[in-house]
């Protein structure tokens, strides 16, 4: 079939006024932005409110497919075939080709739906819709017409051209990010934080990410699973710029200053003030982890309270009411599953305790902080000044 254009349609509550164009246009840029990774040139616009994607070369349908899926804002995308108007008469002849390969099975309910955009066109759209009818159940006898319920709505829009629809795909709904603000995710190599990323970005917030390595108790490999990772939530959420961290001073020194009972918190609390520092400058609204309330010792109501305690800016945390099968779900759907479970070592976990506390005591914590006086502000300094960039896209 040889489709050329996809018409894309989303949602249009709540998007009045200004919002609407800010919404439009965002839409535009991130459906351009995620059809780069499909082979072959293809454009994005917005004409007479209508959003269309072409392909100006060869492409691979499944491909663009698959790509615009990833767009949030995108609640269904419709394949539409463009014909020359050359007349009534070779409008049906070419509608009923069009409906000879895009159906294999004809035993299927239909309704035509015209609208007449560009009014000199010499039929009004309840003529089309009845001619075209009656030409289709000529052509196929096993089609039948069901004008309430039909299993195929076919399309048909007189404009300079004619465009003809009746597929559509699933858009992933969501709204385009870059329409409310960005924030930083805290991305390890775990199956939570990506999934975190990935719904906080479906609202239409950018993800920047930071990642805190442990060199050499991580590995390289360790940290490619990582840009691997923001590259699949950039297929959703456009560019991602991952800060990568290294934590290794640091953890050792909490090591050799703190009880260890009380290392994961620590660190964990440390971790969210670079978080925070990083994302101060990078005009980043707010924090994201995939912490789930009780998953593991730090994770426990006391536990993410003291983590929390060191913040200033919000921190979300999507998946904090999910059990872990329906994280997982999420990360089977969105593909970073996969690349999650490779087992390389975590840098949390290299110097966990052999029993945590999972009901720290904030001032408890904070005395232990005291012991850490003398060289941390150093420490987080030089972090922070040999920090990395990567831009995963
Ligand atoms: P995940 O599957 O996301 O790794 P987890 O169940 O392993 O989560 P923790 O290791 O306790 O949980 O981490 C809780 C959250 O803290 C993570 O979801 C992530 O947002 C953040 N985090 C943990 N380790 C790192 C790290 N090395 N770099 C960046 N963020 C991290
Ligand atoms: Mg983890």
């Amino acid at each position: 079939m040889e489709y050329n254009i996809f018409l894309i349609k989303y949602a249009e509550i709540g998007i009045k006024g200004k919002n609407r164009y800010l919404f439009e246009d965002a839409l535009v840029r991130q459906i351009q932005y995620a059809l780069k990774k499909a082979e072959g040139e293809f454009k994005a616009y917005k004409t007479q409110g209508r959003i269309y994607a072409e392909a100006l070369s060869d492409f691979d349908y499944d491909e663009v497919i698959s790509c615009l899926k990833k767009v949030f804002g995108i609640t269904a995308i419709c394949p539409v075939v463009v014909f020359e108007d050359k007349g009534f008469d070779q409008l049906k002849e070419d509608v009923i080709a069009y409906l000879d390969k895009a159906y294999a099975d004809k035993n299927i309910s239909f309704k035509v739906n015209a609208r007449r955009a560009r009014k000199n066109y010499p039929l009004d759209s309840m003529e089309i819709n009845s001619l075209l009818g009656e030409a289709v159940l000529d052509a196929f006898t096993e089609m039948k017409v069901d004008v309430h319920n039909p299993q195929m709505l076919l399309q048909v829009e007189i404009r300079e051209r004619i465009y003809v629809y009746s597929r559509t795909e699933k858009g992933p709904g969501g709204m385009p990010v870059g329409t409310n603000g960005k924030a930083m995710l805290l991305l390890s190599g775990g199956i939570d934080s990506p999934v975190a990323g990935y719904m906080i970005a479906k609202r239409g917030v950018k993800i920047d990410a930071v990642y805190f390595h442990a060199p050499p108790y991580t590995s390289e490999r360790a940290r490619q699973k990582v840009v691997e990772l923001a590259r699949l939530i950039a297929g959703y959420a456009g560019p991602v710029y991952l800060h990568i961290i290294n934590f290794t001073d640091i953890q050792l020194y909490i090591y050799e200053k703190c009880p260890h009972e009380e290392l994961t918190i620590i660190m964990r609390r440390y971790m969210m003030r670079i978080a925070e520092q990083i994302a101060k400058e990078t005009e980043c609204l707010g924090l994201i982890t995939g912490e789930s309330i009780g998953q593991v010792a730090s994770q426990t109501l006391q536990s993410l309270a003291a983590t929390n305690e060191v913040c200033t800016m919000p921190v979300y945390r999507p998946v904090i009411g999910f059990d872990k099968q329906e994280i997982v779900d999420i990360a089977e759907k969105i593909n970073t599953y996969e690349t999650s479970i490779l087992p390389f070592e975590d840098c949390c976990t290299i110097f966990v305790a052999r029993h945590p506390v999972t009901k720290p005591n904030l001032k408890a914590i904070k005395r232990s902080e005291v012991r850490l006086e003398e060289k941390i502000d150093e420490m987080l300094r030089i972090a922070l000044e040999s920090k990395e960039l990567v831009i995963a896209e």
